[in-house]
Order: C-alpha cells, then structure tokens, then sequence
C-alpha cells in the first residue's frame, strides 16, 4: 500500500550532513518518493517520519521537478535518501530517466534492495544512471553490502 499525494516542499536539496571525519563528496537527494516496504529492523526509516515507513509517492507535474533540476549544472540525484529507490516505482520517475539519459554532466543514482533490475529499467537506460544494489544477506539482521555499482563520467 502506498500514498500519492503532491508534494510541497522542494524536490531536489544537498545532502550536505555528512559528519566530520567521514570522507563521502556532497550530492543531491531527488525526492521523488519517501518510505519503504521492506521494513528492515535496523532502518534509520523507523528513525523519521514519525516511525511511519510506509511509502509515500509525490505526483506533482514534472515541470516543478524539471526547474528546480535545471537550477543545477552538474552533480550525481539520488532517489534513494529516504526511500528505497525501486522498491515502489514513483510515478515521476519513468519522467527522470528520461531526463538525465538527455545529460552529460548529471547522474540519478538509485539506491535499491530489489534483487534485479526489472524491465521498468531498459538496459539502454544504465549508462543514464549509477545503480547501487543492497542484498541484505541475513533478513532482518542488519548485514548488507553493495553488490553493484555501474557509473558513468559526470
Ligand atoms: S530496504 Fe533500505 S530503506 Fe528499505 S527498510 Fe531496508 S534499510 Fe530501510
């Protein structure tokens, strides 16, 4: 079960909390969409939105997106601050793939749990984006690790 709803706050801001001492280059959150399915016991989602982790999907037009997207030269969008980024497919997102296959300085990363990419993804898609793979390789127990990083240039 998902929400849709418009959302009223900014799409695209800086991830700029990295803490000090910790060694990982500023990028953008797009935020297309919050929450997760997969409730994962160790999950900085039970953290946020009220313990609420139920997925959330904006479906404002993408015009609104597109401007503040715009706004910005270059830099790598994550969909996957607060969400999983494939878990639930937000309906703005077939509209961002789009977009960023147009560009050559702006990546959309997606952070995902899902264990393949489906065919919502084309694989003529994949050099348009980085996707960053998670298998949790004990359910519940907090024990992930990257499986898959594809980049491109930015
Ligand atoms: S898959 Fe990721 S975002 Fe979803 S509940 Fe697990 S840790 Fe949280």
């Amino acid at each position: 079960m998902a929400i849709r709803r418009d959302r009223k706050s900014k799409f695209v801001r800086l991830f700029d909390k990295t803490p000090p001492g910790v060694l990982c280059p500023h990028f953008y959150e797009l935020v297309l969409s919050n929450g997760c399915p997969y409730n994962c016991s160790y999950c900085y989602l039970k953290l946020t939105f009220r313990g609420n982790t139920e997925p959330t999907l904006f479906q404002n037009g993408w015009e609104k997106v597109k401007a503040e997207l715009d706004g910005i030269s270059h830099g790598v969008f994550s969909t996957g601050e607060l969400a999983d980024s494939l878990a639930v497919i937000p309906p703005l997102l077939p509209k961002a793939l789009d977009y960023f296959t147009a560009q050559n300085n702006k990546s959309l990363l997606m952070v995902t749990k899902v264990p393949t990419l489906n065919s919502f993804v084309p694989t003529d898609r994949v050099p348009a984006c980085w996707y960053h793979f998670q298998l949790t390789l004990s359910p519940g127990q907090g024990c992930t690790r990257p499986v898959l990083l594809i980049p491109r240039s930015v």
